[in-house]
C-alpha cells in the first residue's frame, strides 16, 4: 500500500449568501474529489487543539498526529528545517523578521518585501557587528529570517510583526513571561535596538531609501523555540519512507521533523498560479519510490486571505482537475494499492480573510489492490468493486460509507463521525481508530 495526502491549505469555508446557500468546496466543480468521497469513507477532524491559534503550522502538524502542545516549537524551528539548519541541542531558535520602522511605529512587517539577495547582504552585516559562536543570524527569503540563540529561553512574549503594523514597537517589544527567561528577553530588546542603529546607514538600505523603497531598519524576532522532539512518522506507521511537496517553508520545515524529504516542483509558487501538474508528476514520481507523499497546496488560503470568492472556486476546481485528475489516471495503472486523503488543514473564510478553528471535512479513499488489470486505465470508471471491500491493516474491512460528494456540510453523515489528535493518521494508515465498530 502507498499512501498520499492532498492538503488544500484553508479550502473549507462557510456558507454564503452570495452562492445561495453554498459554500466554494460546494460550488466548485469537483468530479475527482467527489468520486473519492463516493468510493471512500468520510469525516470531520478538529485540527486546532483548543487554546492554539489556527496557523497552518499548527494544523498541520496536528492533522499528521503530533501532539501540538508538545510538539509545536515555533516557527523559527520549522522554518530552520526547511532551510536545511539543524537547531543544535540548548539553543532557541526564533523567526527573524526584517521589518520597516517609521516614526516609531511598525510601518510593516516585510520590510516593503525585501529581495533575498539585499536581505542577505543584511544579514551577513548583522551577524558581522552583532553575531558571536552563540548568536547566529541565518539568512531565508526575502524579510523572513532566523536567529539563533545559545541558552535562550522560550518563555517569551514576542509579538508577531504583521499582526501590530501601526503600533509603537517599543509597546511590543519582547518581554519574559517568566523570570527565567527574563535575560534573553533582554537580549532581544537590545539586539533589536542595536539593530536600529546600524541598519539604516548600511549601503543596502540607502540604496532602497533612495529608489523610494521602504528600508530594512529594524530586526524582530519572534514565535521562538527549541529542537522539536517529534519521532518520524515511519516510527509510528506502517511506512518506510516518505516525502513532503510544498512551496511553504512552514510545510516544508514540519515534513522535515516528520522524516519526510522535501521535494522542490519548479514554478511551486505557493499562489493560485502555481505549477499543480508539476507537483501532481512530482507526486507521482515520488510514490513510485517512497511509501508516503504528503502535498500541499497553498493557493485556496491566498485566495481566501483576499476574500476572493470567485478565485477560491477556481483553485478548488485546479486542484480536482489539474492535481488529483492525473494522479488518479496514473494510479489505476498501478498494481499496487494507493490510499489518499483529501483536506484542508483549516478554514480560511473569505468572509472574514481568517483562518478558523471549525473542524475541517476529510476523505480518506483506498484504491482496490492488485486488480489493475481489471479497472479502467481512463476516464471516470470505478475502482472499486462493490461488496468485496478492501482489508486494513488493523483487520477491519474499509466499505464506503454514503457520502456522495466531497464538501464541509456532506461529510457530516461520513462513517468517521468528528476526528481529533492522532486519529486521523491512525485511520488514513489503516489502523483501528474509536470509529470501528
Ligand atoms: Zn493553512
Amino acid at each position: 500500500m502507498k499512501y498520499l495526502i492532498v492538503l488544500g491549505d484553508g479550502m473549507a469555508d462557510e456558507a454564503m449568501e452570495t452562492l445561495g446557500g453554498k459554500s466554494p468546496m460546494q460550488v466548485a466543480f469537483t468530479p475527482c474529489m467527489d468520486r473519492l468521497a463516493r468510493e471512500g469513507r468520510c469525516g470531520r477532524l478538529i485540527t486546532v487543539p483548543e487554546g492554539f491559534p489556527p496557523g497552518s503550522e499548527i494544523a498541520n502538524l496536528s492533522l499528521l498526529g503530533y501532539d501540538v502542545s508538545k510538539q509545536f516549537e515555533g516557527r523559527g524551528s520549522l522554518e530552520a528545517a526547511s532551510m536545511g539548519i539543524d537547531v543544535p541541542e540548548g539553543y532557541m531558535a526564533a523567526r527573524c523578521n526584517l521589518i520597516c520602522i517609521q516614526d516609531g511605529k511598525i510601518k510593516n512587517h516585510s520590510a516593503g518585501h525585501i529581495s533575498t539577495s539585499e536581505a542577505g547582504e543584511l544579514i551577513d552585516f548583522l551577524n558581522k557587528e552583532l553575531g558571536s559562536e552563540d548568536l547566529v543570524f541565518h539568512t531565508g527569503v526575502s524579510y523572513r529570517h532566523l536567529l539563533l540563540l545559545k541558552g535562550g529561553n522560550k518563555e517569551l512574549d514576542c509579538t508577531p510583526p504583521h499582526d501590530v503594523s501601526g503600533t509603537a514597537f517599543a509597546e511590543v517589544l519582547p518581554r519574559a513571561v517568566h523570570p527565567r527567561a527574563e535575560q534573553t528577553a533582554r537580549l532581544l530588546r537590545e539586539l533589536i535596538l542595536r539593530s536600529q542603529e546600524i541598519l539604516p546607514a548600511h549601503p543596502v538600505n540607502l540604496a532602497r531609501k533612495a529608489r523610494g523603497l521602504d528600508t530594512a531598519n529594524s530586526i524582530w524576532p519572534w514565535s521562538p523555540g527549541y529542537r522539536p522532539a517529534m519521532l518520524p512518522l515511519r516510527e509510528k506507521y506502517p511506512i518506510r519512507s516518505g516525502s513532503v511537496i510544498s512551496a511553504v517553508d512552514l510545510i516544508k520545515g514540519t515534513g522535515v521533523y516528520a522524516g519526510l524529504e522535501p521535494i522542490e516542483v519548479p514554478g511551486a509558487t505557493g499562489l493560485y498560479d502555481t505549477n499543480y501538474e508539476g507537483k501532481a508528476q512530482a507526486a507521482i514520481d515520488e510514490l513510485k519510490k517512497k511509501d508516503f507523499v504528503f502535498l500541499h497546496v497553498e493557493a485556496s488560503d491566498e485566495a481566501s486571505h483576499e476574500g476572493n470568492v470567485d478565485l477560491k472556486i477556481r483553485t478548488i476546481e485546479y486542484l480536482d482537475q489539474r492535481l488529483i485528475r492525473p494522479i488518479l489516471e496514473e494510479i489505476s495503472t498501478w498494481d499496487e494499492a494507493v490510499t489518499i486523503a483529501v483536506l484542508p488543514d483549516h478554514p480560511t473564510y473569505c468572509r472574514t480573510k481568517t483562518h478558523a478553528a471549525e473542524a475541517v471535512p476529510f476523505l480518506i479513499y483506498r484504491s482496490d489492490a492488485g486488480s489493475a488489470q481489471a479497472r479502467p486505465t481512463k476516464g471516470p470508471g470505478s475502482f472499486f468493486s462493490p461488496g468485496t471491500g478492501i482489508l486494513e491493516p488493523s483487520g477491519k474491512l474499509f466499505v464506503p460509507d454514503a457520502v456522495q460528494v466531497f464538501d464541509e456540510f456532506s461529510v457530516r453523515e461520513g462513517f468517521y463521525g468528528t476526528l481529533q489528535g492522532e486519529e486521523f493518521i491512525r485511520a488514513f494508515f489503516g489502523l483501528s481508530t474509536k470509529a470501528d465498530p
